[in-house]
């Protein structure tokens, strides 16, 4: 078993009675739920028998149980390092998506809406690679002017070298994470780099092994290139690493100058080269 599988539990359904609007209280309307529980590495090494970890039936009456009372308390209710989100497809709206989703991370419900979405990349492969990336979405929390509003399934992926992929070197896990924050770009940046390096990042060789990297990937729609600081990143849209995690958080996401993740994601899948960006040429680098 590969020990970042997860468990994800989707399409459970609780009838219940949340919602901002008068009759979404009193009528109620049915959610659906997908739980998805990380498993740490010292699970997986314990065995291979999933059961033995987390006990499906069990875990699926605890989230159901939960979402009818309250879905504040599902995180309490269930393990720690674990991603649910709440679909609400009979939800009041007038626009043409399926369901309105909500991921709920650790808890948070109650992210304020000033600021921009910024969008960042976390990546780490060396050391207790989930455990970083879960501190680090906590530290980056506890900043003032900052609030993480969700952030993706961790995924492993084969680390990328100057001279490619290479399968000899220690994988990475990777994450992408979704923010409101009120600080200017450059200051968000001191921020991730701060946490990078509470977290004993090194920067010896480009692209070396590192227990931990921070990037930002987008700032709203912000596109500029400074000495310390490129947005959109000028590498994020030929990144599987990224772009992935991305659109599981965000179906709808887009890189500003770039177009749908989506796209760019199918691109890269099929082996298709990305159409160069429309104002500026694209480096080798
Ligand atoms: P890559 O940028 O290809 O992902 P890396 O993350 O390994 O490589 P680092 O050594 O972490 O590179 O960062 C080098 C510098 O890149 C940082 O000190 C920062 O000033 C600059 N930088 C420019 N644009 C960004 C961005 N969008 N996010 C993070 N760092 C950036
Ligand atoms: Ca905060
Ligand atoms: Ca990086
Ligand atoms: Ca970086």
């Amino acid at each position: 078993m590969n020990p970042l599988d997860r468990i994800t539990l989707t399409g459970l359904r609780a009838f219940a009675h949340h919602g901002v609007l008068e009759f979404e209280r009193t009528d109620g309307q049915t959610f659906v739920i997908d739980v998805t529980v990380h498993l740490a590495l010292s699970d997986a090494a314990a065995g291979d028998d999933l059961a033995q970890t987390v006990h499906y039936g069990v875990l699926a009456d605890q989230v159901v149980a939960a979402v009818e009372r309250d879905p504040v308390d599902l995180i309490e209710t269930v393990a720690e390092r674990v991603a649910v989100t709440v679909h609400k497809p009979d939800a009041p709206i007038a626009v043409p998506f399926a369901d309105v989703s909500v991921t709920i991370l650790r808890g948070r419900l109650d992210v304020p809406r000033a600021g921009e979405v910024a969008v960042i990349a976390l990546g780490s492969n060396l050391g207790d690679r989930e455990h970083t990336l879960v501190a680090a979405l906590e530290e980056l929390d506890a900043v003032d002017g900052v609030s993480v509003v969700s952030s993706s399934p961790l995924i492993e992926t084969i680390a990328l070298r100057p001279a490619g992929a290479d399968p000899d070197a220690p994988r990475y896990v990777n994450a992408v994470a979704l923010i409101r924050t009120t600080l200017a770009p450059e200051q968000l940046l001191d921020v991730l780099h701060a946490i990078e390096s509470a977290h004993g990042r090194e920067r010896a060789e480009r692209w070396g092994d590192r227990t931990l990297d921070l990037d930002i990937v987008s700032y709203g729609e912000l596109e500029q290139q400074t000495e310390r600081l490129t947005l959109p990143h000028p590498r994020a849209h030929e990144r599987d690493f990224v772009l992935r995690p991305w659109l599981a958080v965000d179906p709808d996401a887009a890189l500003p100058g770039r177009g749908p993740v989506a796209e760019l994601l199918a691109r890269l899948d099929a082996g298709s080269p990305q159409p160069p960006h429309p104002e500026h040429s694209d480096g080798a680098a």
